[in-house]
């Protein structure tokens, strides 16, 4: 036996080879697939690896607390509304108030300046508010499903997908609630959350055995004057059910080769990981 026979392969790749440093434990990335996995891997793989490999933490952002707030909200809406309850505006107020009480327990919430939570929690209730009188659900429609959990197993790809849907109203439309800063641009909404409603639209699939009838999207607006907007879309194509499948064969490759290649563009300006990023870049 010679010296390179005797030592082991793993031994001569140099360490520095690898950009990325090694995973701090197993994350499960093959336990399971969700819409927000998929997204973040189709928006950048190396966003990916610090969410989800390397599982760095980061503060709440202020708008994500208020879109949490008003999901929360909107829920206890929807159940009211599934247990045939009466609408009571000064129970929600109350279960509202203490959902936000229990956020800032929770999460870590980095406020500019003193004023900014009391505001956001105004800005947030205002447009509950707006929505309670303006949803295009109307009260006394029984939904056919709240905060659907749903889980099914995909054969062809041996994983699972997993995901909670907002709302079912009745007749299977889907219906997902978006808060948003500014009204989406005309034709702008439904490309951004096409991998989302396809993988929604696979799970409802597979739970009823039946095509949902198609999609909602309910934007609650955080301009000065709230305002509500929703768009409707036809149910899943075969085409975008297609583009998900194929995009599932890339993030099951793309994990396997530890592809965490960076994507820089415009979504870098809000990044959680932007810092890491640029250090890892040697920017
Ligand atoms: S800063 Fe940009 S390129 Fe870097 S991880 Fe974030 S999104 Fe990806």
């Amino acid at each position: 036996m010679n010296a390179a026979q005797s030592v082991p392969a793993q031994q001569k790749v140099p360490s520095n080879l690898r950009i990325l440093p090694e995973p701090s434990s197993d994350p499960g990335l093959l336990d399971y697939l969700s819409a927000s996995r998929l997204k973040c891997w189709q928006t950048c793989r190396r966003q990916f690896f610090f969410r989800y490999v390397e599982r760095i933490a980061t503060p709440t952002a202020p708008a994500l607390f208020i879109g949490q707030q008003v999901h929360e909200c909107l829920k206890s809406l929807n159940w009211a509304r599934w247990k045939s309850e009466p609408f009571d505006a000064d129970q929600l107020r109350a279960e509202f108030d203490e959902s936000w009480e229990r956020g800032l327990e929770s999460e870590s919430v980095p406020w500019k300046k003193e004023g900014d939570e009391a505001n956001a929690k105004a800005q947030a209730w205002a447009m509950l508010e707006t929505y309670f009188a303006e949803s295009p659900v109307p009260y006394s429609e029984t939904p056919e499903g709240v905060e659907v959990e749903v889980d099914c197993y995909l054969d062809r790809f041996g994983i699972r997908l997993v995901g909670i849907i907002d709302l079912v109203r009745l007749g299977g439309k889907i219906v997902d609630y978006k808060t948003a800063a500014r009204a989406p641009s005309s034709g702008s909404g439904p490309e951004q959350h096409a991998t989302q409603l396809a993988a929604y639209g696979t799970l409802y699939r597979s739970a009823t055995g039946q095509r949902e009838s198609g999609f909602e999207l309910h934007y609650l607006i955080k301009t000065k004057v709230p305002k509500i907007l929703v768009s409707t879309l036809d149910p899943m194509s075969d085409r975008l059910e297609s583009e998900l499948f194929r995009l599932i064969e890339d993030y099951l490759e793309g994990i396997a080769a530890e592809a965490w290649i960076p994507s820089p563009g415009q979504h870098c300006s809000w990044c959680d990981y932007a810092s890491e990023c640029r250090t890892l870049s040697g920017l």
